[in-house]
């Protein structure tokens, strides 16, 4: 692993890992989407975007909608 990497926090459980191993999302408006390279991002650990109830935590602080976001972190997973 190389040391230099930032360490990023997730933002459902607080765990911090290295931002590489981290999902990148960010907030445009109301919607979270796939980071693009600007806005206000946040960070989802690997452990937390397969763990339904963390999600469905997520889903609820951040009001979005369930089906939506889901298949965004699918998006993502397959991507990355
Ligand atoms: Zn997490």
């Amino acid at each position: 692993m190389n040391k230099s990497q930032p360490i990023r926090m997730c933002i459902s459980c607080r765990d911090r890992q290295p931002q590489s191993s981290l999902l990148r999302l960010k907030i445009a408006d109301k919607d979270i989407t796939a980071y693009d390279g600007s806005g206000r991002s946040f960070y989802l650990c690997d452990v937390c975007s397969k763990n339904q109830k963390k999600i469905k935590g997520l889903i609820k602080r951040f009001k979005q909608d369930e089906e939506r976001f889901f298949k965004l972190l699918e998006e993502l997973m397959k991507n990355g």
